[in-house]
């Protein structure tokens, strides 16, 4: 029987950078200008059909307690892919993308799959970080990048069919 497979996704990144209108773009295929509130569920769930294999995404997106640093590990515990977003126009937040990845293999060590989202690429002529310095860095690490705008629909649904191609190798 070709049963399903599920997966736990978990978005991390600092405050700001897109991370809840990357996941409802995705979802629900809507974008918002301002901050996105509090969702309700603490994840979304997105079926997939891949090459014939059925695969269901629990996806977790925060409820903006990264911005007071208090994110515990039971958030990203049991993870199969972790999104890491950081917004081209924002040095400071591609800082955190690193940090959140020293925490994730430390703490999940080599299995989970990692992707590095370079987000807001509509606003390419303000970007801070370098295309160049993001892929030396994802391939340092063991990542994968991908540059999207939840804004325009760009990249998002490339991010999410890829990781769930890397998710399936894996199992
Ligand atoms: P989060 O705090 O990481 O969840 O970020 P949000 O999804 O709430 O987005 C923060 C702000 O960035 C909001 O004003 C969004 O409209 C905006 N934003 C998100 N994605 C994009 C994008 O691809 N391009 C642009 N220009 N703005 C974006
Ligand atoms: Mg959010």
């Amino acid at each position: 029987m070709n049963r399903s497979v599920s997966f736990k996704v978990v978005l991390l990144g600092e405050g700001s950078v897109g991370k809840t209108s990357i996941v409802l773009r995705y979802t629900d295929n809507l974008f918002n200008d301002k901050h996105l509130e509090t969702q309700q569920a603490s994840f979304k769930t997105k079926k997939l059909n891949l090459d014939g294999r059925r695969v269901e995404l629990a996806i977790w997106d925060t409820a903006g307690q990264e911005r007071f640093r208090a994110l515990g590990p039971l958030y990203y515990r049991e993870a199969n892919g972790a999104i890491l977003v950081f917004d081209i126009t924002d040095e400071d937040s591609f800082n955190q993308v690193k940090s959140w990845i020293k925490e994730l293999k430390r703490m999940l060590g080599d299995d989970v799959v990692l992707c590095i989202v370079e987000n807001k690429v509509d606003l390419e002529k303000d970007r801070r970080v370098s295309r160049q310095t993001a892929e030396e860095y994802a391939k340092l690490v063991n990542a994968k990048l991908y540059p999207t705008s939840a804004k325009f629909n760009k990249g998002i649904e490339e991010l999410f069919s890829d990781l769930a191609h890397r998710m399936l190798e894996k199992v």
